[in-house]
């Protein structure tokens, strides 16, 4: 939860590896869902200050530690707290709860807000996948797991007219492609750290053509944070 791309939503840091201090953040920020990996730095048993952030959250939100819990979870008004791991949860046969499933969990709860909402949804599999360079079979099981996790937004939006869904990503890892061998050409690896690579941007609903063309990175951001302004 508290990796760089949604602690850059709900925290400010000189660091992003400064994880005990996002988590902070977080649990005063007043969230409505939080679900992921990441319990260690929420934990005042694992936490330096000692600050027993899980309690905190806690006491006030329907808090859920298991998929069962979380499959189970029927929507109130207080905020939907799941922690499933102590650290990341990237390698996908060992995660203990799907990304489709906590975006329908979190879709569930934030529809209940009558202003609408902003969500927030990452895969981290995809980027240390590209980073060990594993089989294409493993690389492409994570990527459709991240597009099923699309297509639980994609329908909550289509049913739920006036929501804008965005899929993208921040970069590209492993240089994945199309490269000459000795005698011919085969899908490979070139790397195993991040690319400049170009990366698809993805929109739809109302808004969507702003997010047309080649851009660079930091304007997502800077456009979702007009509109969310404007809206
Ligand atoms: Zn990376």
């Amino acid at each position: 939860m508290v990796d760089a791309t949604p602690a850059a939503f709900a925290a400010n840091s000189p660091s992003r590896y400064w994880y005990e201090g996002a988590a902070e953040q977080f649990a005063d920020f007043g969230l409505d869902v939080l679900l992921g990996g990441g319990r260690q730095y929420f934990d005042g048993e694992a936490r330096k200050d000692g600050r027993d952030l899980l309690g905190e959250l806690c006491a006030d939100a329907d808090c859920v530690g298991t998929a069962e819990e979380l499959a189970a979870y029927s929507p109130d008004d207080r905020p939907l707290v799941g922690f499933f791991s102590a650290d990341d949860m990237d390698e996908l046969e060992q995660r203990p709860v799907g990304v489709p499933a906590m975006v329908e969990a979190a879709l569930a709860r934030l529809q209940r807000d009558p202003d609408g909402f902003v969500a927030v949804f990452e895969s981290e599999a995809t980027d240390n996948a590209g980073h060990d360079n594993v089989s294409l079979e493993r690389a492409t099981a994570d990527i459709l797991e991240f597009d099923r996790a699309v297509g639980v937004a994609l329908d909550f939006a289509r049913r739920t007219p006036g929501t804008l869904v965005i899929a993208t990503a921040d970069h590209e890892t492993g240089g994945f492609s199309l490269a000459e061998m000795e005698q011919d050409f085969e899908l490979a690896y070139t790397t195993g750290g991040h690319t400049a690579a170009l990366v698809p941007l993805f929109a739809e609903g109302p808004l969507a053509e702003q997010f047309a063309g080649i851009r660079d990175n930091d304007e997502i951001g800077r456009l979702l944070m007009e509109i969310v302004q404007g809206w």
